[in-house]
């Protein structure tokens, strides 16, 4: 499996997702097309992700709960945007038990409905409020054009439901869970990302305003990574989520929602892979460490696996996720090339010598080659490496930042935003018309990405039309 190479990013970057996605086990294709299977080891990093949010969930006050994988049709056709914007996507469930259903049951595209229904019955006075729920589960939407990760039939995911007394609250909510994605995504991720508003014709079926954090993949493509909806009272109104007030009269809630999947892993890979397969940022990795004892006579392996064992247990106990391949089957370097595929982030090389010396080889995973590899001494090797893993953590982060910065640019007209756009993303002023939009839509492939935040506002012209506009806005060609 580790001795064929893969397709190198430069010739097909979309060919070269495809086949790490396979060879490092992380996902298969299923037998109804556009499902994946989601393998061990993909999951595991899966799992990883889903610690480090649900501790930053809990730490902004939220709690888990589930709510149900069937929504009633006419649920889905209260809020009119709403369904206008997931009905072609809607896998609906007709028959039960063998009879046709009286009314049939959509298999949730996302929840907001369901919640909705159940949110009008908990809240009835200002004292129900805030609701702050979270549910970890798996989604249905009937997409036609798949990629493992970036867009499947059924995909894993988060989705945050809240409820609040007032529009600035639930503002302010939307904003936060925005910050905790952006913070993921650059603390565990290692992936820096751009936060902003989505357009209005990019954002979310139903809600007033979407805010999104966007990353930008190795071959300069955009990935919306994750998104945070403030939805007025859109929702409220549907499923009459109302409450009485201090002064003892009846409002609507107001609510948010959010969510971020399993498309993360695709970003993870596309940031940070390379020709020799992938490289997962440390916070994230299943498996952090991988030590290869290297040994020919019978002597030498007693005494090289004496010291594996004893480095195996000091990693471990120093709460390091470390694995020892001790197999014997196949030789050291298959296995160098098996755990880069797999992108483990450090690999410790054990022999005599090292025996000998009391040292260790250690490999980076980001840094090929000898420029990644260094001699430590046995003794002290747990913080060694502990400070290695959070200089590789940085030097991951550091590198995609460079990266995105390089492929930003500020084009002067609309005929270099076309150049721009081939091989990076456009930061232009934008009038905000759908009309001018959907013009770079069609000619260029590229959509806009977000209207940052953390600009000031000023007067510029509309890179398309040439009209008074008052913000900047990313283009980037997008997954
Ligand atoms: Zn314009």
């Amino acid at each position: 499996m580790a001795d064929e190479k893969l397709t190198s990013r430069a010739v097909d970057f979309s060919e070269w997702y495809n086949q790490i996605v396979q060879r490092a086990e992380l996902a298969d294709y299923a037998p109804v097309r556009g499902c994946m299977v989601v393998r061990p080891y993909g999951w595991a990093l899966w799992e990883n992700m889903q610690a480090a949010l649900d501790r930053r969930f809990k730490e902004t006050g939220h709690v888990n709960a589930a709510f149900p994988l069937f929504i009633p049709m006419s649920f889905m056709e209260k809020e009119k945007e709403h369904v206008e914007g997931f009905s072609p996507e809607l896998a609906v469930v007709t028959i039960g038990g063998g009879e046709k259903l009286e009314e049939p049951l959509v298999v949730r595209p996302t929840s907001e409905t369901i919640i909705g229904h159940m949110y009008a019955k908990w809240i009835q006075s200002y004292r129900d409020l805030p609701v702050l729920i979270n549910q970890w589960g798996n989604v249905v939407r009937w997409e036609l054009r798949t990629k493992l990760f970036l867009r499947t039939l059924e995909f894993y995911w988060q989705e945050g439901h809240t409820a609040h007394a007032t529009e600035k609250e639930a503002r302010e909510e939307t904003l936060r869970m925005l910050d905790v994605y952006a913070d993921f995504a650059v603390h565990e991720g290692a992936i820096p990302v751009i936060t902003g508003m989505k357009s209005q014709s990019e954002k979310f079926a139903g809600a007033e305003m979407s805010v999104t954090i966007e990353a930008m993949m190795g071959d300069t493509r955009a990935l919306q990574s994750g998104t945070s909806h403030f939805l007025g009272q859109n929702f409220a109104k549907a499923f009459s989520i109302q409450f009485l007030d201090e002064s003892n009269t009846l409002q609507f809630a107001w609510t948010t929602s959010w969510g971020l999947s399993t498309r993360f892993i695709g970003a993870v890979i596309m940031t940070h892979g390379d020709d020799q397969g992938l490289i997962l940022p440390p916070r994230l990795a299943p498996i952090q460490v991988v030590i290869v004892p290297i040994c020919k006579t019978d002597a030498e392996t007693a005494a090289v696996m004496e010291t594996v064992g004893r480095v195996h247990a000091e990693l471990k106990d120093a709460g390091l996720r470390v694995k020892v391949d001790d197999r014997k089957e196949v030789t050291p370097g298959f296995k160098f090339n098996d755990w880069e595929m797999r992108g483990v982030p450090l690999r410790i090389e054990i022999g005599p010598k090292d025996v000998e010396k009391k040292a260790v080889a250690l490999a980076r995973r980001d840094k090929p080659g000898r420029e990644g590899k260094s001699f430590v001494p046995q003794a002290g090797l747990a913080s060694a490496v502990r400070q290695m893993l959070t200089d590789i953590q940085a030097a991951l982060l550091a590198k995609a930042t460079v990266f995105r910065d390089a492929h930003i640019s500020e084009p002067n007209d609309y005929s270099a935003l076309k150049e721009v756009v081939q091989n990076g993303w456009a930061y232009s002023w934008w009038c905000e018309s759908p009309e001018c939009e959907a013009k770079v839509k069609e000619e260029t492939k590229a959509t806009t990405r977000c209207i940052p935040f953390d600009q000031k506002e000023g007067h510029g012209r509309c890179i398309v039309c040439g009209k008074d506009a008052r913000r900047r806005v990313y283009f980037a060609r997008g997954y």
